[in-house]
């Protein structure tokens, strides 16, 4: 489809991740647009400003589906293309994931070896974990050559920088005309009149914001049924140390991944609570990663702490993510929980084919749930 190809409008609710994605998307296939967006122009409001933004499909299988382990591997080839679309650069790598445990903590990386033995076995094109002896580790990862005596490498993990592409994706937006209408909170009610008077789509990406005003039904993909599981990270800069990729150690009280960005910043993560509480990062969870922190790397010691943050991620019982078409040209894509980085191109083919031939063939093959309106609404 091309720009010249008169298309419907097309209202996004939502100006986080997969808002944004979508409403590009969109407006390069020729749909007038308009994004809104309940929060400030600084994003804050949106989990995807907090997150790592790791692509770890492989680590991840130790607590996900393999469908979002399938999704995972689409977005490492989809995510180069789709950034090469932007205006401006975006910071994205893959060279792979490292996973290290101290001695004492043998136990949990048997098993975590355990778990990804079974992804292995449902998912046989995942490249293999390659298990490191304390000279492999410091060969990969010399910064940490002599603090650990083993390691697991997955192969082909990447991560971006999720801040970057939130900007990237506003200034692309821009310069097709899109400006984004920040502090307009609408309901799902709302968006349906605007539709009934200007005709179009509405493309429901409002995350947690979607809670409460979905049509009344009692499925558990219904937005009505989300929750949220809050995340606390620590943004550090430290110059001391140099990682050359996400490092995940193994603990059975305090895992923790710490993601390097550019420039000596790392990204240091994430409880995980069930909670919708946006309060301030705890004391308790706070000393609980930087400990685990400096224990991976001394050099955190001398590191800044350039923000401590607090967001709940969107998530449905299952955790798993819903595209639902709620009402005719009504579609709500929720439930990205910890995995929106991961999953969200995935989501977004799924959705723009959906639009153009009522059906998707991509989400069948990676199982992406995709509820049409009769099975929705019944
Ligand atoms: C601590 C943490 C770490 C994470 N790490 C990773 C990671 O390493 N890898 C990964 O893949 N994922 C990660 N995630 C998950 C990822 O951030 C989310 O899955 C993703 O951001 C969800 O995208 P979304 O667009 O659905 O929601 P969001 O990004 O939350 O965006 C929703 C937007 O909707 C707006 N909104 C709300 N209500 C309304 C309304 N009524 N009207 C209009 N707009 C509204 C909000 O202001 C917000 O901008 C992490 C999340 C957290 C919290």
């Amino acid at each position: 489809m091309t720009d010249s190809n008169k298309q419907e409008p097309a209202l996004v609710l939502g100006a986080g991740l997969m808002g944004r994605l979508l409403a590009l998307s969109l407006s390069q296939a020729g749909h007038p647009v308009r994004l809104v967006d309940a929060g400030a122009p600084d994003g804050s409001g949106a989990a995807a400003w907090v997150a790592a933004a790791m692509l770890a499909p492989l680590a991840e299988s130790a607590i996900t589906e393999p469908s979002v382990v399938a999704m995972g591997r689409y977005a490492l080839t989809r995510w180069p293309e789709l950034i090469a679309g932007l205006t401006r650069p975006v910071y994205f790598q893959r060279n792979g994931t490292l996973i290290v445990w101290h001695r004492q903590d043998a136990n949990e990386a048997q098993r975590f070896s355990g778990l990804l033995a079974q992804t292995g076995r449902v998912l046989p094109e995942l490249p293999q974990p390659q298990a490191l002896d304390g000279r492999a580790l410091g060969a990969l990862e010399p910064a940490l050559a002599q603090r650990f005596h083993q390691g697991l490498y997955l192969p082909q993990e990447g991560q971006l920088d999720n801040r970057q592409l939130l900007q990237a994706l506003l200034d692309t937006l821009a310069a097709r005309g899109v400006a984004v209408e920040w502090h307009t909170p609408l309901t799902l009610e709302q968006a349906r009149d605007l539709q009934a008077a200007q005709g179009g789509w509405v493309l429901d990406c409002r995350g947690l914001g979607a809670r409460g005003d979905s049509p009344e039904t009692t499925s558990s993909t219904s937005t009505r049924a989300l929750r949220g599981v809050r995340g606390e990270v620590a943004r550090i800069h430290a110059p001391d140390v140099t990682l050359q990729r996400p490092t995940r150690l193994l603990h059975p009280r305090y895992p923790i991944y710490i993601a390097p960005k550019e420039n000596h910043v790392f990204v240091i993560g994430a409880t995980e609570i069930e909670s919708d509480d946006l309060s301030p990062a705890s004391v308790r969870s706070t000393l609980e990663l930087l400990s685990a922190a400096y224990a991976v790397h001394p050099g955190f010691g001398e590191g800044r702490i350039l923000e401590l943050l607090t967001q709940c991620r969107p998530t449905l019982p299952d955790n798993l993510p819903a595209v639902r078409e709620v009402a005719p040209r009504v579609l709500q894509i929720n439930g990205l929980y910890r995995h929106g980085f991961m999953i969200s191109p995935a989501l977004l083919d799924a959705v723009l084919e959906w639009m153009q031939q009522g059906r998707s063939e991509l989400a069948q093959r990676l199982q992406l749930r995709f509820t049409p309106l009769a099975v929705a609404t019944a």
